[in-house]
């Protein structure tokens, strides 16, 4: 069975993000940019698959600019055995990126795919549904756990209030909760087998998709900064305040 992983070039966790001066933006500018954790989770959870017997191929195809060879580079290291880069210094947003995706699906033909739940920079949670209804497969999002038996997967899901597994006919659309897996780190000597093993370059236009914009962002805008807080003496002030000051109760 041939997995495809989806990973995505982030701005690493734990980076304090900067807006731009004219709010066009975060800026990029010397950042240090990592492999999005929701898609080393999918990594993980694809190379697992394949240390169990399940798969035999794992593809990782990123969307991005030159740079995210970076992070496909990672992928190889963790287990994936070819990457796919489809070449774009455009910022673009799911629906193209999707759409980009299901030619990657259209060309490889793997039998699941698997996603993170989230990229952390934009928080949108939709590409993998996305991708589920342009190649018309079934779909497990947030998965905990994941069981390929023969030609269906079950996944289990986790949703408010509790876990739902639902049992999807393969090929299938998967994305990656926290709790599915513990991500390993690349070893030293896979980072340097990882440098040989091969990455395909594709542009949109070799893909036949356009990948004009449908959504524009007009403002991007950090959280007004927080007030310092105070201290009170006793909870008959603090009471006092809450009633009097903040009018809260
Ligand atoms: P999002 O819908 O943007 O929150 O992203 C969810 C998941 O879709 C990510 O964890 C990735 O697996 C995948 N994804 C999003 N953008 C890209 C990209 N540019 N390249 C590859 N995968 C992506």
């Amino acid at each position: 069975m041939k997995i495809l992983v989806a990973v995505k070039r982030v701005v690493d966790y734990n980076v304090k993000v900067r807006v731009k001066a004219d709010n066009s933006g975060v800026d990029l500018a010397n950042v240090k940019m990592s492999m999005n954790p929701f898609c080393e989770i999918a990594v993980e959870e694809a190379v697992r698959l394949k240390e169990k017997g399940v798969a035999t191929e794992i593809v990782a195809v990123s969307v991005g600019p030159t740079a995210a060879q970076e992070q496909l580079r990672t992928a190889l290291a963790l287990g994936a055995d070819r990457a796919v880069l489809v070449e774009s210094a455009d910022e673009l947003n799911s629906l193209a990126i999707a759409k980009l995706l299901k030619a990657v699906v259209d060309k490889e033909q793997p039998q699941l795919v698997i996603l993170g739940k989230q990229a952390i920079d934009s928080d949108n949670n939709q590409t993998g549904q996305m991708l589920a209804a342009l190649s018309g497969y079934a779909q497990g999002t947030f998965a905990s756990a994941v069981n390929v038996e023969g030609d269906r997967v079950k996944v289990t899901r986790e949703i408010d209030g509790g876990l739902q597994t639902v049992d999807l006919k393969l090929p299938a659309i998967v994305t990656t909760d926290l709790r599915l897996n513990e991500p390993r780190y690349a070893s030293l000597p896979n980072i340097m087998k990882a440098k040989k093993k091969p990455l395909e370059t594709l542009k949109p236009e070799e893909l036949g998709v356009s990948t004009a914009s449908t959504v524009t962002t007009l403002k991007v805008e950090a959280p007004a900064a927080r007030s310092a807080g105070i201290k009170v003496k006793s909870v008959d002030e603090l009471i006092d305040k809450l009633k009097n000051e903040a009018k809260v109760i």
